[in-house]
């Protein structure tokens, strides 16, 4: 298979009502060492020849076991990890292959005077004869692709591409380019409809993730502090607009959900426990105190809380204790750690549910298109900005 989220993958995927049942039925077909093979290879920068010859079922599984296991942790070094090995499993087997038909893109092929002669005699070098035919082969524009998905991949610069008539033109090696950047989305894309049902995946996935994350940390060694994803100070040039929404303070009919449901699970959970190491997890199994609780998180939900209008807290002083209630502790104004677990810690609600229930917040912005969790929005800026200073340290050591 060349891509496994390209047709031949559909196909397959197809079989299955939802991709849950896929991710149910893999630990039935599939040793866990398999899709571990799929990643374990990088260090020694040579791709095992089985990895590159397994038949479409087993590719797919192999693969698809791997997402399940980033579910439990999206935009850590286990998904550099994965998206590594597995975007050069895939290259090989593209740069191999003649047919490109399979990829994840809208490619079509252009008719014969399709492009003008006088412009293909200037792209194509048609002229220059000195040129070897293998050279020129890779310059011919032998695809197409609509304007507006083009622009949903590439988000650089148009100067290199021939546009007409509402198609960028592509030769080989652009197609490669382009179907690596709709790669790199559609694991995105992948791992957070994953994120979302990760309490329904079989303890297979649990396991297969903590494997994973041995290996990556290995593996990235002196970048793990950069990409890590636990707790640390909150960056609030991150948060997605719903919370933003939220923390300016809201009008009555909103309150009790914007700041006791949506503030209080996503500030808790982004400063304390961005990754929670197991289902039902409590705020003691993150914290050895209450200090950045009380000191850090519930200034922050009062504060909101006094921004609406009426101030919530004035109006309905018992308020405090359904936060506390919403972290854990049980209904309750003076908690102590060991209350934690007396009540459930609300995880943030998703997307679809905000929408729901408070649909005033959601107001999406250009992130928002990939996630589906606030906790997800806020997780996957983390990492944008740590992967981007990482590049300009790169560039300074240069
Ligand atoms: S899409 Fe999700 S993260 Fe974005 S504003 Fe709406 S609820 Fe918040």
């Amino acid at each position: 298979m060349l891509d496994p989220f390209g047709r031949r993958a559909q196909e397959l995927l197809n079989e299955f009502d939802t991709i849950n049942e896929l991710l149910e039925i893999i630990p039935n077909y599939l040793d866990m060492e398999l899709a571990l093979e799929r990643v374990r290879w990088v260090n020694t920068g040579r791709i095992p020849d089985y990895l590159l010859t397994l038949n479409d079922w087993k590719d797919l599984i192999s693969f698809y076991a791997l997402l399940g296991a980033l579910a439990f942790s999206p935009y850590g070094v286990e998904m550099e990890l994965v998206k590594e090995a597995n975007l050069k499993i895939y290259l090989r087997k593209i740069a191999l292959s003649e047919n490109f038909e399979e990829l994840a893109l809208p490619l079509e092929k252009p008719s014969e005077n399709e492009i003008p002669k006088r412009d293909k005699t200037i792209i194509e070098k048609t002229l220059h004869e000195e040129l070897p035919p293998e050279e020129k082969d890779k310059i011919i524009l032998k695809y197409k692709i609509p304007l507006k998905e083009f622009l949903s991949l590439n988000e650089g610069s148009l100067k290199d591409f021939y546009i007409r008539n509402g198609y960028v033109y592509l030769n080989k090696a652009q197609v490669i380019e382009l179907w690596k950047k709709s790669f790199e989305k559609n694991l995105e894309k992948a791992v957070n409809i994953l994120y979302d049902i990760r309490e329904e995946l079989p303890h297979y996935y649990v396991e297969l993730y903590s494997r994973l994350s041995e290996l990556a940390r290995e593996y990235f060694k002196e970048r793990v502090e950069k990409f890590s994803t636990t707790a640390q100070p909150l960056r609030f040039d991150f948060f997605p607009p719903c919370v933003k929404i939220a923390l300016g303070g809201v009008p009555s009919g909103l309150r009790n959900y914007a700041i006791t449901v949506l503030l209080t699970s996503f500030l808790s959970y982004a400063r304390i426990c961005p990754n929670p190491p197991k289902r039902d997890v409590k705020v003691k199994d993150c914290v050895k105190d209450l200090k950045v609780i009380k000191e850090e998180i519930l200034p922050l939900i009062i504060q909101a809380g006094n921004r609406c209008k009426p101030p919530l807290f004035q109006d309905q002083p018992n308020e405090i204790k359904n936060i506390w209630y919403h972290l854990g502790f049980g209904y309750t104004l003076e908690p102590s750690l060991e209350d934690s677990g007396n009540s459930t810690w609300y995880f943030p609600p998703n997307c679809e549910k905000i929408r729901s229930s408070a649909p005033q917040l959601c107001k999406p912005d250009k992130d928002c298109r990939y996630i589906k969790n606030p906790l997800t929005y806020y997780l996957r800026k983390l990492y944008l900005s740590k992967k981007k200073s990482e590049g300009e340290d790169n560039e300074h050591s240069i």
